[in-house]
């Protein structure tokens, strides 16, 4: 896993604008594995491809994970701080992914595999959930036989699709982060979802904001390019800023 240059970050930053979050976590997840072939990362489970997000976090910005969340009944701000140890779920293993699991639910035989990044780009394109829920069930779901008859997979009942959830969440844990939330004004306690790459994506944002307006100033003060300015180390790029600050 390879951390960010500046200037990937301020290229990512620029690409990302019309990207949408998932498109983002490709984006992101491109950038540091340059040596997987794409059809691997499209390939990557969920639980995988959050899992690369919390490790490239950790290289980048650090291991504890600080921002503000809103309690769900009472609209109080709340700071929240996790470490990427204390969201480890663990994902599915390699030779997990594309394999074909058989469950047997009432009456209902159903074969699945878990969802990929590839899968997740697919629905993304759908604005409604139920639908983009049903073709995700759709690509997932290899075959579902109800005593001897295939069942189309719109067909199947709510409770079967939620236990099927469950099951994928089972052997890909860390495709759903969950944070412990306890609101200090109304004591309103809930498991909150978190999303890494909602949340890497931001500081990246911050970062590449960041980075340009240390380019603006250096560029005004010595009439370097921008390229110049970004290939500088950090340590160089901040020891000049405080020089043109006196
Ligand atoms: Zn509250």
């Amino acid at each position: 896993m390879q951390t960010l240059s500046s200037q990937s970050i301020v290229q990512l930053w620029e690409n990302g604008q019309r990207q949408r979050p998932v498109e983002r976590m490709l984006t992101l997840l491109v950038a540091a594995l340059p040596d997987v072939p794409h059809r691997d990362i499209f390939a990557l489970s969920i639980g995988q491809c959050d899992a690369y997000l919390l490790l490239l976090h950790e290289q980048m910005f650090g291991s504890r994970f600080v921002g503000f969340m809103e309690c769900s009944h009472c609209q109080e701000r709340l700071e929240f701080s996790f470490t990427v140890t204390e969201m480890w779920a663990g994902a599915a293993s390699v030779d997990e992914v594309g394999k074909v699991y058989s469950y047997q639910m009432e009456d209902y035989k159903i074969q699945l595999r878990l969802p990929t990044l590839a899968d997740m780009l697919a629905i993304s394109k759908h604005q409604d959930a139920a639908s983009a829920r049903l073709l995700l069930l759709q690509r997932c779901i290899v075959q579902a036989i109800r005593k001897e008859d295939a069942v189309p997979i719109e067909k199947l009942p709510g409770e079967i699709t939620v236990t099927l959830g469950e099951k994928v969440l089972e052997r890909d844990p860390q495709a759903e982060i969950q944070i412990d939330m306890i609101c200090p004004q109304c004591q309103y306690h809930r498991p909150a979802f978190f999303d890494v790459s909602r949340f890497l994506w931001a500081e990246i944002q911050a970062q590449a904001k960041r980075l340009l307006r240390e380019v603006h100033i250096l560029a005004r003060a010595y009439g370097w390019r921008e390229t110049e300015i970004l290939a500088l180390s950090n340590v160089r790029r901040q020891y000049y800023l405080e020089m043109v600050a006196e």
